[in-house]
């Protein structure tokens, strides 16, 4: 839906000067009428609105702007597609406002309520600024909300001898028709009209009709469109401005499409822009978008939860903000594998829930996944030596355990494997950190031994090569059993001292494999 309110009054949308003029309460001065976005962006008006727009309506837009390579002046507004966001996500918190107040007064105090939840356009947790909001619930007195206007019954007359009124009489009519606009889809903007005694003649009443019914079936096809497109299905409005922003401050060239859509994340190519003073953008980025719906973030809370470095925000936080979290813990996981010499992408920037980081693979082409490629059985056998030298290198240099190794998360470029997707990594003293680091052995072992490496490891032997541990059990439960030993000690460790064991005692450095 492209139409935006402006205090202007468009030709087509219904009430036009004529009602004004004749209004008893004199002209409103501030008439919010739907008219298309097109009208507005070839006005002038745009660049008044501009200005207007992003200092009173969006100071949190400017404040989000704050950061080391775009700041509150460098901001370029100047791009009808960024003008055009603004405007609309402008436009989409009023009409969301419009829509609580249309259903608030639809319930009343009934003890039934129906929702028109479905029907907004920002959701609760789309809106970053959702929290510093004042929630409309709980204001006890809605200035919005009035009587209902007074109807002419069934029968079509009211009154008795020389005082009855029929339904045609001019005023009922205009009362009447008023009240039925309540009856439009609830998209369509009536404005405070229904709750005044305003009387709107049949012509007009027609007419609005008329726009409310095509406005909802433009409404209807510009949805489909929406749900087709997967950029737009995958980023909400507050992510495409950061987006927007990314290429409108240089820093990205262009964005030229979606690489991956998962559960937790969408990841996006672009082209890498102009250097700053102190960042050089690699010529290809990937941009990482945290999705930043509830469901997901459950499955992962294991992981950050009982990870101290975040112990103590977890429980303070909002779902939007432990969404950023993963985000930055991404970020801090590429940064410690990078000075570790690990391959990795680099990190460019982080924003928010958005990690840009360099590309790997080339002209837009991602590099296989190692499931995907087929490699000759030297290749291969390489593959396996420098995962096993990485996940040591992980393990002693970094302090991390992946916690989601697979052949899923390791790309094959240039002659080598690269390790991606480290959010949801843990430090080895995770009290879970050994279960996660057994999973990742037993997935390397298993796809190894089937790609045919005779030299490949199993998953114990993997295991205690990674860790430095010598856990001598010769079958999986009870290796399973002896990991949860050695983690329940440490959590008791903590318990006791208040603090982490630095390490897992083992019987010495942990052996170096190598080819
Ligand atoms: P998810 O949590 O969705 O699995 P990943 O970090 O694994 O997130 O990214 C999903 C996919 O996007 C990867 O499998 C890979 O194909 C692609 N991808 C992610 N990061 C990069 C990158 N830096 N360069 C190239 N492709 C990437
Ligand atoms: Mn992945």
């Amino acid at each position: 839906m492209d139409s935006v309110g402006v205090a202007a009054a468009a030709p087509d949308a219904g009430p036009g000067p004529a009602w004004q003029s004749k209004c008893p309460w004199g002209a409103p001065s501030t008439t919010s009428i739907s008219c298309s976005l097109a009208d507005v962006m070839s006005e002038q008006l745009a660049k008044e609105l501009q200005l207007e727009e992003e200092n009173a309506a969006f100071p949190e837009v400017v404040a989000a702007a704050e950061g080391p390579f775009i700041t509150g002046e460098n901001i370029d507004t100047s791009s009808d597609l960024m003008l055009a966001q603004m405007l609309q996500m402008e436009f989409d918190r009023e009409y969301d406002a419009q829509l609580r107040r249309e259903e608030k007064k639809i319930n009343g105090d009934s003890k039934v309520s129906i929702s028109f939840e479905n029907y907004r356009k920002v959701h609760p947790y789309d809106s970053d600024s959702s929290e510093d909001e004042v929630d409309w619930q709980d204001t006890r007195h809605d200035p919005y909300r009035a009587d209902k206007p007074t109807t002419t019954p069934r029968r079509g007359f009211i009154g008795k001898g020389k005082d009855i009124t029929t339904k045609h009489d001019e005023v009922v009519c205009g009362r009447k028709n008023t009240a039925r606009m309540e009856n439009f889809a609830p998209e369509f903007q009536v404005g405070d009209g229904i709750g005044m005694d305003l009387k709107l003649s049949n012509q007009v009443f027609n007419a609005l009709k008329q726009h409310a019914y095509s406005e909802e079936r433009r409404s209807a096809r510009l949805h489909e469109k929406k749900e087709h497109s997967t950029a737009e299905k995958a980023v909400d409005p507050k992510t495409r401005l950061l987006l927007y922003k990314m290429v409108n401050s240089g820093m990205l060239e262009t964005i030229t499409g979606c690489i991956s859509t998962g559960k937790e994340s969408v990841v996006f190519h672009a082209y890498g822009g102009n250097a700053t003073e102190d960042k050089v953008i690699p010529p290809e980025c990937a941009i990482k978008v945290f999705k930043t719906t509830l469901n997901e973030f459950k499955n992962r809370d294991k992981y950050i939860k009982d990870d101290y470095r975040f112990k103590d925000r977890f429980s303070k936080l909002n779902p939007r903000k432990i969404i950023r979290m993963w985000a930055e813990k991404e970020m801090h996981n590429l940064t410690r594998m990078q000075n570790a010499g690990i391959p990795c992408p680099q990190v460019v920037i982080l924003k928010k829930h958005v990690l840009v980081m360099s590309f790997i693979g080339q002209d837009q082409v991602p590099a296989p996944k190692l499931k995907d490629v087929t490699l000759n059985s030297e290749d291969m056998k390489k593959a396996y030596y420098q995962i096993l030298n990485m996940m040591q290198q992980l393990y002693r240099e970094c302090n991390l355990v992946h916690a989601d190794l697979s052949e899923y998360n390791m790309l094959w470029h240039d002659g080598k494997v690269w390790l991606i997707d480290v959010s949801q990594s843990v430090e080895p003293t995770h009290p879970h950190g050994l279960e996660f680091l057994f999973r990742d052995c037993r997935n390397v072992s298993q796809f190894f031994q089937k790609g045919g490496v005779a030299e490949a490891l199993n998953e114990r032997e993997l295991f205690n090569a990674v860790s430095g541990l010598n856990i001598t059990a010769d079958n999986e439960v009870d290796f399973q059993a002896e990991i949860e030993a050695l983690e329940k000690m440490n959590e008791d460790h903590v318990q006791n001292h208040g603090k982490k064991l630095s390490t897992f005692s083992s019987d010495g450095d942990p052996p170096i494999y190598d080819e």
